[in-house]
């Protein structure tokens, strides 16, 4: 089995950070790539930030913070920072022809034993492993956001996914203190394909005038002992984002039931992409959300 030391993680944004500092703050030499380097600053500045929040809490000491942070090195060359890597985690923008691209790349300049993994959300792991010549050696990682807090690790095993990659990747996701759980390669994989259909039907509901937004999340928060309604956590997922999602479950699995509701259309076609535009189902002024006010809602 591949003994994981050194990895590297491709793609500085909200993922891409968040899982570099996990395996940093556990003990691996960890590179973290970016073509821009304006987001690997910004990356390191929340990882700095989030490290010194577990200090005050007292999960972690200032030695351990520092240790962390010296597990960590930045690089804007693909291809250099994969050149030593035991596990690469790809968390780039999520476009197929780009993880294409970026697999195709790994697979030429990452050692043969490495582990190309894929945080992707939705699109196919064989697909992707199909750009490279090591498709054994191709597996999903889909970490939850965020990454420090979040338990999950869900692995996806693609049509030609070997065992030892899976044991190896289920081993490091136990000892970064996550709980790694197998599911196969179709669309949405386990997660994205429970949670999007039921986002999907809590938008239908309200652009069927069934509820206003607030019953409609307070509904599933007090009756389900859900921590977020659904509504809210679209914002905070992005509603492009789950546009996105959708698209590929109503594709992928040819069934009406999966299609995005029109009002989900129609709010990303106006831009209220969620929480990270400033409005969705929600306003969002400095840092606090409000419902937004409108007739329609
Ligand atoms: P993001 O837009 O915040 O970050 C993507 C980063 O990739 C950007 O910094 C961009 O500059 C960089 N990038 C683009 N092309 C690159 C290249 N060729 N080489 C190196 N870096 C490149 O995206 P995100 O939300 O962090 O999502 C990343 C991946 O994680 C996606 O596949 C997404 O589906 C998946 N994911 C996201 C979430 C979430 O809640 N955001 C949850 C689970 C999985």
């Amino acid at each position: 089995m591949t003994q994981i030391q050194n990895v590297t993680v491709i793609g500085a944004g909200t993922m891409g950070n968040g899982i570099a500092h996990v395996f940093a703050q556990h003990g691996h030499p960890t590179q973290l790539v970016d073509l821009n380097p304006a987001s690997l600053e910004k990356a390191m500045a929340t990882i700095d930030k989030n490290l010194e929040r577990l200090v005050s809490k007292e999960r972690l000491t200032a030695e351990q913070k520092a240790a962390a942070l010296a597990n960590l090195t930045t690089s804007t060359d693909l291809e250099a920072a994969v050149g030593g890597a035991d596990l690469v985690v790809e968390a780039a923008t999520e476009n197929e022809a780009l993880k294409l691209k970026i697999f195709a790349q790994m697979d030429a300049a990452a050692p043969a034993h490495a582990i190309l993994a894929t945080n992707t959300s939705s699109i196919s792991i064989t697909r992707i492993a199909a750009a490279t010549q090591r498709p054994e050696q191709v597996i999903g990682m889909h970490f939850m956001n965020p990454v420090p807090l979040m338990k999950l690790v869900e692995v996806i095993r693609g049509y030609s996914t070997s065992d030892a990659t899976c044991e190896a990747v289920n081993a490091c996701s136990a000892a970064l203190g996550k709980i790694p759980v197998e599911a196969n390669d179709y669309p949405g994989f386990v997660a994205n394909r429970v949670l999007l259909p039921m986002i999907n039907e809590a938008i239908i509901a309200l652009h069927e005038g069934v509820a206003k937004v607030d019953a409609i999340d307070n509904i599933m928060k007090l009756g389900m002992a859900h921590p977020m309604g659904p509504l809210q956590l679209a914002d905070f997922i992005g509603l492009d984002v789950c546009l996105s999602i959708l698209r590929v479950l109503h594709e992928g699995l040819g069934k009406d039931k999966y299609a995005p509701c029109p009002l989900l259309a129609n709010m990303v076609a106006a831009g209220k992409l969620g929480r990270k535009s400033g409005e969705g189902f929600y306003v969002y002024t400095k840092g606090s959300k409000e419902l937004v006010v409108s007739a329609s809602f």
